[in-house]
């Protein structure tokens, strides 16, 4: 039997996470008696340097149910570190991997989905949003346009899949070989190019608290899935700069061929708007050279990506399963 750990980063989520151990803990439980899963599997959530009480609710619970474990990081590293930090960790006690958000965002029930696909032989399963109406309209049109431009630029991502998915052994120690800094697990995933299935879910409202992707995160988390994986905006900077150069030569020998002929004006307007115009194009494309500089300089670091402050390991004999046959489950 597989033994399943569910993977949870959390940050600042005191509002839900009691709510969301017990319906993973019911779902556990549930996969267990259906003999889907081993008695021995886990709930793993990650404590991604929360400000209030997200790590003392996770030692509660830690301390009242074998089911659950803890790790917490140093600091807020972000949602995509944390994950990564809670898969890498699995990867080595579990046979599969689920990551899911700690808001039950992510339709738990349709984990039972994601295994029989594993069961049918997939390594790799996306869970995929079949509508965004829950939520906002800004964030329904940013988060679709997102994935166009993803999809113009050539980098092979999967549309509305967020990071809900499964992951068999094999594909987290594929995933384990990427050492890269800037994290984009979305895109990395699809690179390790194991057998991979979709499962489609109902995306549902946050159950309490507020988002932790405000407007700016947001921003920098596209910029850094289209930096990290695509160097497309590059060549088309390059594209630019080739044809205005080429435009330049052609104005060279227009001007030169009026002023043998005498036909010249004082151009003051038109010198003025080339110097703004290709001062203004060799900035911005300074600029976006510079991006990737920067990016190849953090990855020549090779920055630890976090450090683990603590694990929370359940040491004692008592199985998950004595635990089940008595009905201990968390309430509180
Ligand atoms: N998260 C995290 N670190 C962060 C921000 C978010 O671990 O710096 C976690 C958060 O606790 C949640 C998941 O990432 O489990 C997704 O965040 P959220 O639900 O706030 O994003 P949204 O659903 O609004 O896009
Ligand atoms: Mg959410």
């Amino acid at each position: 039997m597989d033994k399943l750990y569910l993977v949870v980063p959390c940050y600042n989520e005191e509002e839900v996470l009691k709510e969301t151990a017990k319906r993973l803990c019911e779902k556990l439980m549930s996969l267990i008696k259906a003999n889907k899963i081993s008695e021995d599997s886990k709930i793993l959530f990650v404590n991604d340097g929360s400000k209030d009480e997200t790590w003392n609710i996770i030692k509660t619970l830690y301390e009242k149910n074998s089911f659950i474990q803890g790790i917490k990081l140093s600091r807020n590293e972000g949602h995509q570190n944390a994950l990564f930090c809670g898969l890498i960790h699995a990867k080595d006690e579990c046979d599969v991997a689920i990551s899911l958000d700690a808001d039950l965002q992510d339709d738990v029930d349709v984990i039972d989905e994601f295994i029989e696909k594993y069961h049918e032989g997939s390594d790799i399963v996306y869970g995929v949003r079949n509508s965004r109406k829950k939520d906002s309209f800004f964030k329904r049109t940013s988060a679709e346009g997102f994935y166009k431009v993803m999809k113009l630029l050539g980098v092979d991502i999967v549309y509305n899949h967020a990071d809900y998915r499964l992951m068999s052994k094999n594909a987290l120690n594929a995933l384990s070989e990427f050492n890269e800094v800037n994290l984009f697990l979305r895109g990395i995933v699809p690179l390790i190019g194991y057998k991979s299935d979709v499962v489609y879910y109902e995306r549902h409202e946050r159950f309490a608290g507020e988002s932790k992707y405000p407007l700016k995160k947001m921003l920098s988390f596209a910029f850094e899935g289209i930096t990290s994986f695509s160097i497309k905006p590059i060549k088309f900077i390059s594209a630019i700069g080739f044809l205005i150069f080429s435009i330049s030569i052609l104005m060279l020998i227009y001007s030169l061929i009026m002023f043998s002929i005498g036909n010249t004006h004082p151009g003051w307007t038109s010198l003025i708007i080339s110097i703004w115009a290709i001062g203004g194009l060799q900035l911005l494309a300074i600029g976006i050279i510079g991006e990737y500089i920067g990016k190849a300089y953090l990855e020549t670091k090779h920055r630890p990506k976090y450090f683990v402050e603590k694990y929370l390991v359940h040491k004692e004999m008592l199985t998950n399963y004595d635990i089940l046959k008595s009905e201990t489950t968390i309430n509180n």
